[in-house]
């Protein structure tokens, strides 16, 4: 580690290690890795270094590895080997385009339509444009005057000309859950030859996320938002799906995802799902408590309350009126207080996802994410509010 920290240092990389002192409040961002997770990933890089595909015993010690995390995986979905496949990925966004491109490219042949909604992170949504730039209907769902995705408007945008639906469970930006179950299952019924993606990443381990209750042909996860490392996600394919793959190559993982496994960051994402699938209802208690008391905290000085009550307690979206998101960052930063300014993905960029959800448009400039996990406490939260209100009287003072 010393000499890691040293390369750090010159780096001007400081917060290796007064990580320990700050409040960070953007898990929906990224989160830490837990120790036992990072200590597996050491493990498979030092220890069981081999490539899987090799013969011999290394190799074999290695796909036994990825066949424990695969197990891991399924286990938290829900499903037996023998309904589908694990594959892995680099991560959500890979996941997300091997699902579209995937299934428009063995199944949109004739079948021209594809729908989605307004309010999906972009490696959905570029995906979708480009299928529009290829000559695909695309059409998308909006959030209706209350801000709300009915079941029923996901239905009524499929027809039998549909090849994929695709709709996030959890939105990133204000943790609004989206009624996928519902939706898929009426879509199946109506439409068997219509295939379903689900984006679960701000859902798995996080709310219930049941295969088979999602009614989801495939569905995509990220490992850095649960407590493993950027750069590793998974998708489960039904039993019977082929996917075009994106790229070609050694024919590793069936075909769908050629490469060598990376077999340290499968290791790892495998170990995170045993260590919080062991504990989903406590660490969902934890943060019901969490967002319920930042709720409190931060309506009684003034911010207001963006996320519905309805929305998973992970993801808290607030405005602190008058007062610029990227401002209110760098004035919390200043005291170690890590928040995002919206979705972390658009950097600065700002996003049309608030819109879509009907916030007032005075709000829109003013928006910061809250983003909660198991190490989150109370005091946590009196630290921010107290952190927010001496910044609503600082920060106007230099306006006038
Ligand atoms: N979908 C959603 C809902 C996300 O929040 C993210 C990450 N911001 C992604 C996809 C992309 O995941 P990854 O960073 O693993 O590519």
């Amino acid at each position: 580690m010393k000499k890691c920290v040293d390369t750090c240092n010159k780096l001007g990389v400081q917060i290796v290690l007064s990580m320990k002192e700050c409040i960070y409040l953007d898990n929906a961002a990224t989160t830490k890795v837990m120790d036992e997770v990072s200590d597996a990933a050491v493990y498979a890089m030092t220890e069981a270094y081999g490539n899987p595909s090799s013969l011999h015993r290394l190799g074999i010690d290695a796909e036994r590895l990825i066949s424990y995390s695969k197990k891991q995986i399924m286990a938290a979905l829900g499903v037996s080997q023998d309904q589908g496949e694990i594959i892995f990925t680099s991560g959500a966004t890979e996941g997300n385009n091997t699902a579209i491109f995937g299934i428009t490219e063995t199944y949109g042949k004739r079948r021209k339509r594809v729908v989605t909604t307004t309010v999906e992170h972009p490696s959905v949504e570029k995906a979708f444009q480009r299928l529009e730039e290829k000559g695909f209907e695309v059409v998308r769902v909006s959030p209706d005057e209350n801000g709300e995705i009915t079941a029923d408007a996901l239905v009524s945008a499929v027809d039998g000309n549909t090849c994929l639906v695709s709709a996030m469970l959890v939105n990133n930006e204000n943790g609004y859950i989206l009624p996928i179950g519902e939706a898929f299952q009426k879509i199946k019924k109506r439409y068997p030859d219509c295939f379903t993606h689900c984006d679960c990443v701000q859902g798995f381990e996080k709310i219930p996320v049941s295969q088979k209750k999602l009614f989801a042909d495939i569905i995509t996860l990220s490992g850095h938002k649960i407590h493993a490392p950027k750069g590793i996600g998974a998708m489960f394919i039904k039993k019977g799906v082929r996917l075009t793959p994106l790229m070609v190559g050694g024919g590793q993982q069936k075909g769908v995802r050629s490469g060598t496994e990376p077999v340290p960051m499968i290791y790892a994402f495998g170990k995170a799902v045993e260590v919080l699938s062991g504990n989903l209802s406590e660490r969902y208690s934890h943060a019901d408590e969490i967002n319920a008391y930042a709720r409190e905290k931060l309506s009684g000085i003034g911010a207001v309350i963006l996320s519905e009550e309805t929305a998973s307690p992970y993801i808290l979206s607030i405005a602190v009126p008058n007062i610029r998101s990227e401002t209110m960052l760098h004035f919390l930063e200043e005291r170690n207080i890590f928040v995002s300014s919206g979705s972390a993905c658009s950097k600065g960029k700002t996003s049309d996802v608030p819109t879509e959800f009907k916030v007032p448009e005075k709000y829109l400039d003013s928006i910061i994410r809250l983003s909660f996990s198991y190490e989150t406490s109370l005091n946590d939260i009196d630290a921010l509010a107290e952190a927010v209100s001496d910044g609503m009287k600082n920060l106007a003072k230099i306006r006038k």
